[in-house]
């Protein structure tokens, strides 16, 4: 069979061996009791990481970013967040369909929206038409935008506005782990500022399933509640939180690897005559254009002719993402391909 090189996303990735045997060797109970002592390994581990109070096992990272809506809103308000947000675009819009909340979108850059835009963003509270703003959503690094990192004094700023203003502060962490990895920042800094951070295992991290939510006591004996009535209560559970605490041990400093491959990809593309432009590269998350007369769509098929996958994602834009699967002979052999490529 063919080696196929498939850059389409780092969800796709197939638990290692190591990992299987951790996986099966799980000491397991009832979660929905709290009586499975792996899942409470697990968010042991990533509250004191963090150094937040309590953290709770999610199977999806969009539910666990629309607990944490329904927690900082009520019906008829308004949050906060970039254009291209995945609680926004990519989760089938929950925010309304869940807890009846209007997004406010931000045109931001490469996804990450700074304090001034939020400030003007936010309704002023004696206008009874306007809806209430009371969340702001930020991501890190941001999908959409290709991977990109907030600069933390920006957080920091955006941090008091939500003290000025009353609201409350979620990150969409889903690969929080690349930003720590790539920026060398010290997860307490995060676990300081927001109200509420949601981290996935199941992305570069490579665990089959599952996502993390951390918060203080009180929020998160909320969240708890809302993670039931979506139907995200789940029994013995840690056979998969086994896979996140083997990832957290395990794949975390190798992501550094996945960003190494891809500022390798980026440099080679920016060289190549069908290349129109390649997005700054900052962690797994490669974004480019062809040149305007090329056709996407011929791209993809002459690269799936040669066993590679990449993606689009509309406005003319390719993806392609490293990963734990994604090995250096795949690497050495795709730098060729593209090398190559007329
Ligand atoms: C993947 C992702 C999520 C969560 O996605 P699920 O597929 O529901 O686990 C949330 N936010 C961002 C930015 C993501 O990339």
């Amino acid at each position: 069979m063919n080696m196929i090189i498939d850059l389409r996303s780092d969800t796709l990735t197939q638990p290692t061996p190591e990992m299987m045997e951790a996986i099966m060797n799980a000491k397991v109970g009832d979660d929905v009791f709290k009586e499975d002592t792996t899942v409470n390994e697990l968010e042991r581990r990533f509250a004191e990481l963090f150094g937040m109070e309590t953290a709770l096992y999610f199977p999806t990272g969009s539910m666990s970013n629309q607990v944490a809506i329904n927690l900082h809103t009520q019906p008829g308000d308004q949050l906060i967040c970039d254009k291209w947000a995945h609680v926004y675009n990519f989760e089938t819009g929950g925010a309304a369909f869940n807890s009846g909340v209007t997004c406010n979108l931000i045109d931001g850059d490469r996804g990450m929206i700074t304090a001034a835009a939020i400030e003007e963003a936010i309704s002023p509270i004696e206008n009874y038409h306007t809806p209430n703003t009371t969340l702001v959503c930020l991501e890190n690094t941001t999908n959409k935008g290709g991977g990109a990192c907030y600069d933390f004094k920006e957080i920091l700023k955006i941090r008091k506005l939500c003290d000025d203003y009353g609201l409350g502060f979620h990150l969409d962490g889903a690969r929080l782990m690349n930003a720590l990895v790539a920026k060398q920042e010290d997860p307490k800094d995060y676990g300081k500022v927001f109200d509420s951070i949601s981290i996935c295992l199941s992305k570069g991290l490579g665990a089959p399933i599952g996502t993390i939510l951390l918060g203080n006591k009180k929020l998160m004996q909320r969240a708890i509640r809302i993670r039931k009535v979506l139907g995200g209560a789940m029994r013995q559970v840690g056979f998969m939180a086994a896979a996140g605490l083997y990832a957290l041990d395990n794949h975390v400093e190798r992501l550094e690897e996945d960003h190494k491959k891809a500022f390798e990809i980026a440099a080679v593309l920016k060289k190549q005559e069908y290349i129109k432009n390649v997005e700054p590269t900052e962690t797994n998350i490669v974004i480019f254009y062809l040149k305007d007369n090329l056709d996407i769509n011929k791209f993809l098929s002459d690269m799936l002719e040669m066993d590679v996958k990449v993606s689009t994602m509309g406005q003319g834009k390719l993806r392609i993402v490293t990963h734990l699967d994604y090995t250096q002979e795949m690497h050495d052999k795709f730098l060729k391909i593209l090398e190559h490529y007329k």
